[in-house]
């Protein structure tokens, strides 16, 4: 059958080399933060433009507000809502009345309104998800800090002299101009510079550009990777071929240094010179600890990324929230100690959410892609025989009655393979059995037949 062009599958067109090289890339979206360092007078200068689009902020949320107040009392087909676009075009009015809202860059004001929009969205979105517990924007009090947002365009980049300078119409006329460590690649184009503090007031600007990046092929080659605490990563490819990364635990060198600052500072009387010295101290050394931690997690997602010829990553989807569950306290003292001990490795090693984002941005860049499918019962779940049985996190091996010995990860990892496999609409089962056959010869299993529950396989796929 002859289809025109447009019909074709992407990858088919890909491979003709008469292309132009543009038809070949996709646009990806990168961000990197860097860390300024501001003179007193720029810092000045950023606060009192921050100060601007806060009460900007609060104004328009107020505004929201009222206009939801005066909804309550009329039947819901008078509902009015007050959109971005009308507090967007309200902008020249405030301006005119209160000049010193022209201090900062008119991109700026209206990305702040932008912002409050979004947040009144997600918040919608939460509350329609079912989660009630959500709370919508709040006015941001005296000390907040707010991001100032250059969308497009108020930013100029000295590409020699390693600098970006920020436009702002301060009367002062100090210059924003900052020194950057590090430059955006020259072939990709800037769409937004961000200036914010951190929780440790920190100053830091966020480059957003886009660059082109080659576009994702499936190339037939697979890597199904289970993630866990002890074990970061434990991956499996096509060939049945198994790479386990063991997790770094900084958090369990700090532990105890943590613990003894802390006790030190509380036996100073509270705010005093001495506490603020073990506070200070106290703090630090969590940054430091949280820096390893997302260091290590950034090294390990680019050596799983470069390190295979796979195009294509399949990990479960996480519920790490659900994994650090408050559980209710046991009678028996042990087990409440064991649940306290895990509880404290999950959420002292990093979140393994962010290394999901870590790999999936990371894939991208390279055309790589990383899918995410259904984790329930991959590690409960004997991937020879298919038997579900409950298991204790301390059990490292798995032992199966159909005779299966095999690492509690490298299971997990299996069966999300098979999973995936499964999942795939193929009429035949070549890769699946490849998988097999691979696997066989590299891992000492038994040869038991598999019962494929009708829950994973598609209905023709039974029988
Ligand atoms: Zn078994």
């Amino acid at each position: 059958m002859n289809l025109p062009d447009s019909y074709q599958h992407p990858s088919h067109r890909l491979k003709n080399p008469d292309d132009p090289p543009s038809h070949r890339m996709v646009q990806m979206l990168l961000t990197r933060k860097i860390h300024i360092t501001p003179t007193t007078k720029q810092a000045k200068i950023l606060w009192a433009l921050s100060e601007k689009c806060r009460l900007l902020y609060n104004f328009a949320l107020a505004e929201r507000r009222h206009q939801w107040i005066r909804n309550r009392t009329k039947p819901a087909t008078e509902y009015t809502s007050i959109t971005y676009i009308q507090q967007q075009n309200a902008l020249p009015a405030l301006k005119a009345q209160y000049p010193e809202y022209t201090w900062v860059y008119s991109k700026v004001l209206q990305m702040t309104l932008r912002r409050l929009d979004a947040d009144y969205k997600s918040f919608f979105a939460r509350w329609r998800r079912g989660d009630h517990q959500t709370r919508p924007p709040r006015f941001k009090g005296k000390h907040y800090f707010t991001t100032l947002c250059y969308n497009q365009s108020g930013f100029k980049l000295d590409i020699d002299n390693q600098r970006i300078c920020l436009a702002h119409r301060h009367p002062s006329g100090v210059e924003l101009t900052f020194s950057l460590p590090w430059l955006p690649p020259l072939n990709g184009k800037i769409k937004q510079v961000e200036v914010f503090q951190d929780r440790h007031r920190q100053w830091f600007v966020a480059i957003t550009c886009e660059v082109a990046v080659p576009p994702y092929v499936d190339n037939g080659r697979y890597q199904a990777i289970d993630l866990g605490v002890s074990n970061l990563v434990t991956a499996v490819n096509l060939q049945g071929r198994f790479i386990q990364i063991r997790n770094r635990r900084p958090d369990l060198y700090w532990k105890d240094k943590l613990r003894q600052v802390q006790t030190r500072r509380d036996h100073c009387r509270k705010f005093s010179n001495r506490w603020w010295f073990y506070q200070r101290k106290w703090v630090k050394m969590r940054q430091k600890l949280t820096n390893q931690l997302r260091d290590f997690q950034h090294k390990v997602s680019k050596v799983v990324v470069r390190n295979t010829r796979a195009n294509t990553f399949i990990v479960g989807d996480l519920a790490v929230k659900r994994m650090a569950r408050k559980k209710a306290a046991s009678v028996c003292q042990r087990q409440n100690a064991a649940t306290r001990t895990l509880h404290h490795s999950i959420q002292n090693t990093g979140f393994l959410g962010r290394f999901v984002q870590f790999l999936t941005y990371k894939a991208k860049k390279v055309g790589k892609s990383v899918i995410r499918i259904d984790e329930a019962e991959t590690t409960k779940r004997c991937c020879v025989c298919g038997t579900v049985q409950m298991r204790r996190l301390s059990e490292r091996v798995i032992q199966c009655n159909c005779g299966t010995t095999l690492d509690r990860d490298q299971n997990a990892a299996v069966n999300i393979m098979i999973r995936f496999l499964l999942q795939q609409p193929l009429v035949n089962r070549e890769p699946l059995q490849a998988f097999w056959y691979g696997l066989h010869r590299h891992t000492a299993l038994p040869r038991v037949p598999r019962v494929v529950d009708s829950m994973e396989a598609p209905t023709f796929m039974q029988g």
